[in-house]
């Protein structure tokens, strides 16, 4: 429909039925008209003639804030233009309600603010309560190795099994502590990596070295295959450290009762390496397969094997801080698991 064909009584309908308040503003600043939706929102039963308030300047975009009926504020966008009426200039002022909108964004604002303040008490509380376990804790260890090594006397048989159980349960309780303390500092921003040039082949050799104790002990084999070049990197060769020692326990816990088969392959695949810790372990439901990188949760318990949830998110912050990622490659219940972890890897010299 063109506008012409609008006629008075089409161009009335749309004046007065648009949710915009539209008024007409003499040069005076006298109101000399009002549509509905003008009444409502000055919640004025006529507005004509009545001085306007609020200086009109031509081109201008302002916000202004009128009081509600029931309370409160209402937030409305102006927008002035010069118009010919009877041929006198005047004001055409349109007004669109902002309140909501506004409201919308301040509530999110709020609760984004207020999720913030949660995360800093949550990662404050989590790093003072770890702090504190951690002095008893090392008294603890420190009077176990004692008792261990003969230094109190000799150890009777029957405490042996004893004092083994305790030394490991102590061990247990000191990782979960250090690994709360690890994640308050990741959430809090409060870690920082050291890179520092290095071969990432020599990091995951490091790892299988320091899971051959555990390894043996559950009749593990770990095939290991390394490309023939170096995979050079900068990173943080504790923090990749880290996140090895995680993927490795966690193949070895899941795959208990069986004896663990694991592989950890490394290669460079353009400028990134890939590191696949491989397991024939107990696997991940498809749909559990989403939460294991949440803080604090835990999918299964490997047979009763104490946790705190966190390894997985630890190690996926520490690759990401490291310029790379951590995901779950593939995971079949009951026939096992591949974790990746890509890092960027420098250009062979
Ligand atoms: P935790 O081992 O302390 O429970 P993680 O963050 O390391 O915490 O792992 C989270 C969950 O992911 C584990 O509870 C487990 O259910 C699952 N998971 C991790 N690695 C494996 C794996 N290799 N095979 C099967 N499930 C795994």
């Amino acid at each position: 429909m063109r506008f012409e064909e609008l006629g008075t009584d089409g161009l009335r309908d749309l004046i007065e039925g648009t949710a915009d308040g539209i008024m007409v503003v003499d040069a005076e600043g006298v109101v000399r008209y009002g549509n509905p939706s003008a009444r409502e929102m000055f919640n004025r039963r006529d507005l004509e003639g009545t001085p306007f308030g609020i200086p009109l300047l031509e081109g201008d975009t302002t916000e202004i804030e009128v009081p509600a009926p029931g309370g409160g504020t209402r937030i409305f966008e102006l927008r002035v233009a010069r118009a010919h009426l009877d041929r006198s200039e005047v004001f055409l002022v349109s007004l669109h309600d902002l309140t909501e909108r506004r409201q919308a964004e301040e509530d999110r604002e709020r609760a984004r603010a207020e999720a913030e303040a949660a995360a800093r008490t949550r990662s404050a509380l989590l790093n003072m309560v770890a702090h504190e376990f951690r002095t008893p804790l090392t008294v603890i260890g420190g009077y176990l190795s004692m008792i261990a090594d003969g230094s109190l006397g000799p150890v009777p048989d029957a405490w042996q099994e004893v004092v083994e159980k305790v030394n490991e349960k102590s061990e247990e309780l000191k990782v979960m502590i250090e690994e709360v303390l690890l994640a308050a500092r990741l959430e809090a921003g409060r870690l920082e990596s050291e890179s520092e040039r290095l071969d990432l082949r020599d990091v995951v050799r490091a790892a299988i070295k320091r899971a051959t104790g555990r390894g043996q002990l559950l009749r593990a084999q770990i095939r290991i295959e390394l490309p023939p070049e170096p995979l050079p990197a900068e990173a943080d060769a504790a923090q990749v450290g880290i996140i090895l020692d995680n993927l490795v326990n966690n193949a070895l816990t899941y795959s208990m009762p069986a004896e663990p088969a694991l592989d950890v392959c490394a290669e460079r695949d353009g400028d990134r390496a890939r590191i696949t810790v491989t397991d024939r372990g107990i696997g991940i439901a498809p749909e559990q397969q989403a939460a294991i990188f949440e803080r604090f949760r835990r999918v299964s318990d490997g047979g009763g094997r104490p946790g705190t949830g966190l390894g997985l998110a630890i190690a996926k912050d520490l690759a990401r801080l490291n310029g790379g990622d951590l995901s779950l490659e593939w995971s079949r219940p009951g026939a096992g698991s591949r974790f990746l972890l890509e890092l960027p890897v420098l250009r062979a010299e």
